[in-house]
Parts: C-alpha cells; sequence; structure tokens
C-alpha cells in the first residue's frame, strides 16, 4: 500500500552532517551494487547501516563486467578501487564481435587516465565489496529480509519485511532503496505509474574466458 505522503526521509549522504554520523541508524533495501558500495561509503563515515537482502546471498547471474570511469570514481572514495584494478584489469580497449570472432567495432581505453575503465564479473565485485562491507563495524547485512512495504511517521522511517521468522518491522532515520530494476521501495513511493518502460526482448548474457587468439581473427573460449 503506497503511503499518504512520500518518505521524506530520502537523502543523499553528503546531506547528513558527519558530526552526529553515528547517532543515524539508515536501512539499505538491496545489496547489489548500489546497496553495498553506498554501505561502505557510509558506514565509513560511522553511520550505523542495516542492508536487507531480499535472497540468501549475493547474485551470481553474469550481469556487469567493466566500470566506466563515474564508478570508479565512487570507488576510490570508498577506498576500494585498488582492490578492485588487482582482482580485475584494465582493458586496452572493449569492442564487439561477429560470433566466429569477427571485429565489428570497438573503443580504445586510455590506460593512464585514473579514472580509466576496469573490467571485473560482477559476481566478483560483489564478494569483493561484501568482503570491505564486513569490516566495517557499523554495518550489517541481513539475509533473507525481503521488503514488502514502507510507512513512516514524523519521527522515522519503517519497512515491513517477509523473514523466515515471519514478517518484521524495522525503523531507521532514512531508508534507502538500492533493489533494482523491480524496486519495492520505488512501488511503494510511486505506485505502478512510475515512468519508464520494459523491453520487450530477452537479453541473454554469459561470462567468457578468452584462452587465446590465432591469427588475429579465432578466438577460443572458455
Ligand atoms: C546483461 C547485463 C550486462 C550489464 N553490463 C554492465 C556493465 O558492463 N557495466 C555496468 O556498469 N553495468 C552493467 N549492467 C547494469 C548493472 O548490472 C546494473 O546497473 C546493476 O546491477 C544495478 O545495481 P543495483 O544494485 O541498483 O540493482 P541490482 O543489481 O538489481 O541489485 C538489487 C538487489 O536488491 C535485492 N532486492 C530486490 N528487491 C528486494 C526487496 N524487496 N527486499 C530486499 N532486497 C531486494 C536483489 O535481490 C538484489 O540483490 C548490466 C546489466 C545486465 C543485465
Amino acid at each position: 500500500m503506497a503511503p499518504e505522503k512520500p518518505i521524506k526521509k530520502v537523502c543523499t549522504y553528503s546531506f547528513i552532517s558527519l558530526e552526529f554520523a553515528d547517532k543515524y541508524q539508515i536501512i539499505i533495501v538491496g545489496a547489489g551494487p548500489a546497496g553495498l558500495l553506498l554501505g561502505i561509503l557510509l558506514a565509513k563515515q560511522g553511520i550505523n547501516i542495516t542492508i536487507l537482502e531480499a535472497n540468501t546471498e549475493l547474485d551470481k547471474n553474469p550481469r556487469a563486467a567493466h566500470y566506466a570511469s563515474i564508478a570508479i570514481q565512487e570507488m576510490r572514495r570508498a577506498g576500494i578501487l585498488e582492490d578492485v584494478q588487482k582482482e580485475g584489469y584494465i582493458p586496452e580497449g572493449i569492442c564487439w564481435r561477429e560470433f566466429d570472432g569477427t571485429y565489428i567495432a570497438g573503443i580504445r581505453s586510455h590506460v593512464d587516465d585514473p579514472d580509466v575503465m576496469v573490467c571485473l564479473p560482477l559476481d566478483k565485485l560483489l564478494r569483493l565489496y561484501y568482503r570491505h562491507f564486513q569490516k566495517e563495524s557499523t554495518g550489517e547485512l541481513l539475509w533473507q529480509h525481503k521488503v514488502v512495504g514502507i510507512e513512516q511517521d514524523e519521527g522515522e522511517a519503517r519497512v515491513i519485511c517477509e523473514t523466515p521468522e515471519g514478517t518484521k518491522t524495522l525503523g531507521a532515520d532514512y531508508v534507502l532503496g538500492c533493489d533494482g530494476a523491480n524496486s519495492q521501495i520505488r512501488k511503494s513511493l510511486f505506485g505502478k505509474e512510475y515512468p519508464g518502460e520494459t523491453l520487450h526482448s530477452q537479453i541473454i548474457a554469459t561470462n567468457v574466458s578468452l584462452l587465446k587468439r590465432s591469427e588475429g581473427r579465432n578466438l577460443t573460449c572458455l
């Protein structure tokens, strides 16, 4: 059910006075890349963070692999860029090919740029984010907490979650929705009328490791 007025306690973290950071309790909904990175950034300021994740583990599906400069800048701000670069690699460029390996088009990377793109499959990046989040004493992640609704009053914002122990209501100063493309928080705030469109096509994604390239054209994949 949509609240009568939208939750006002949704903000960017630069809004929070760091002097009182440890007094704040923030709930982040979703342990995807957005929720975990935001969790690290906020917890590093001493803010108490609880991430609620519907699933039992981090998403392992093949999705993102390359992160552009705007994401790189946030990783640096969170103090984890060096680890991301160590675990992944900086490609000389990216390109699109036919199934048989024939080159179609590509973009070269400026490898000397400090914000240069980094390549690391998202499932590995998520595990790296989670390791860093776990180091923060003011951060906790609760698995199997699926948020199904929100409430608020003058004192706090609340989320209603389905958990293996039954329905729970958790309160905080702010609730941040990082629950992805089908966001329950977005639906609770704006109903079904949120602008946008659904892609009526299927995308099939997989990660492949290229073992060798011979004669510049044929690629052997794992
Ligand atoms: C095939 C493909 C390739 C892509 N390639 C790239 C790329 O190369 N580079 C790039 O930058 N981006 C890429 N993207 C986009 C990128 O994957 C997404 O932008 C990114 O995953 C969004 O992160 P998020 O944290 O907002 O949401 P999500 O990754 O969707 O994470 C949301 C999390 O919230 C949890 N959740 C959902 N609902 C609830 C609920 N009600 N209660 C509690 N938890 C909930 C989910 O279980 C999930 O863990 C790609 C996407 C696809 C599909």
